[in-house]
């Protein structure tokens, strides 16, 4: 079993409580005019949390809004209730910005898998997801707070929901490699991980390869690029930086980026030195298993 399948026999669910929109720019009613002057993601939280995890996840869609800029276009969103996701409530919406669903859930106990994140829906026009749902493992949630991982595994699953993910990249040819080898190929990417890996020799920029899934599994190589944000594994005392490789990735995607927000990082291999540390695991997070709907943009129907 390489893949991640989703399990909502357990998922919990606490009921639509609250809406954040950060930077907001357009209102979801406006339907397609006019582009909003910055990326704006809009979270609805589907379970009660606490004032200091808001905090982090609004920090950490904070982040993200500074870093990437992209109009989306209006999409209209009219879907029953539990259209993509066990608990998705009812939509019937225009809407004009990424829309992520976030909810605390069971997913498989202690340690394991952390969160799982779906794509319920894609552009069309660019590839890039809309609609998109993050899960958090309830059984982990104090202990990331406390080791102080929440940060990093919130901000590494939001990444998969901006595009992150197989069904962005795939579909446009930016990958090679086959399972023994899988890469990126974005130029912009490319360029940045140059400037940081230049010790690296191989075929660049290196996707993980030992869940043998190939360039579907949308996490950088952990044993090149050690503790980066998108990275399948996360660790007590680990940085999780946001590095100009993963901006330099969403620009070949698309998106205006301004690579001021980076964290300052260099590739180095994880096991050059003295840098293996007890992680756990962010691998199979994102379910490639249902690809998600593609959704025509108002504007271009
Ligand atoms: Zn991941």
């Amino acid at each position: 079993m390489l893949r991640a399948v989703f399990t909502f026999k357990h998922l919990a669910l606490f009921g639509f409580s609250t809406s954040v929109c950060l930077a907001c720019g357009a209102d979801s009613s406006q339907g397609p005019s006019g582009p909003p002057p910055h990326l704006t993601i809009d979270v609805r939280y589907l379970s009660t949390f606490t004032a200091q995890q808001q905090s982090v996840i609004t920090a950490a869609v904070d982040k993200w809004t500074r870093a990437l800029s992209k109009d989306f276009g209006s999409f209209r969103f009219d879907y029953p209730a539990n259209a993509c996701f066990t608990g998705e409530p009812r939509l019937n919406e225009n809407h004009h910005n990424p829309l992520i669903f976030i909810s605390i859930g069971e997913i498989d106990g202690p340690n394991g898998s952390l969160a799982l994140t779906k794509l319920c829906g894609i552009s069309g026009r660019d590839t890039l997801p809309i609609i998109s749902y993050i899960q958090l493992d309830q059984a982990d949630l104090a202990s990331m707070e406390a080791q102080g991982t929440f940060r990093g595994v919130i901000t590494h699953e939001i990444g998969h929901t901006l595009g992150f993910n197989p069904g962005s990249y795939l579909p446009r040819n930016l990958t090679g490699g086959g399972t023994a080898d899988p890469y990126f190929s974005g130029a912009t990417a490319r360029a940045e991980f140059t400037k940081h890996g230049a010790w690296y020799t191989g075929a660049t920029v290196p996707l993980e390869s030992r869940s043998g899934i190939g360039p579907n599994d949308p996490h950088w190589r952990y044993i090149v690029f050690g503790d980066e944000l998108m990275v399948g594994e996360i660790a007590v005392g680990t940085r999780s930086p946001l590095s100009t490789i993963t901006l330099g990735y969403f620009k070949d995607l698309g998106y205006e980026v301004d690579f001021s927000v980076a964290d300052s990082y260099e590739v180095v291999p994880l096991f050059g030195g003295n840098r293996v540390v007890p992680h756990v695991t962010l691998a199979h997070d994102v379910d490639t298993i249902e690809p998600p709907a593609v959704l025509i943009p108002l504007s271009s129907r």
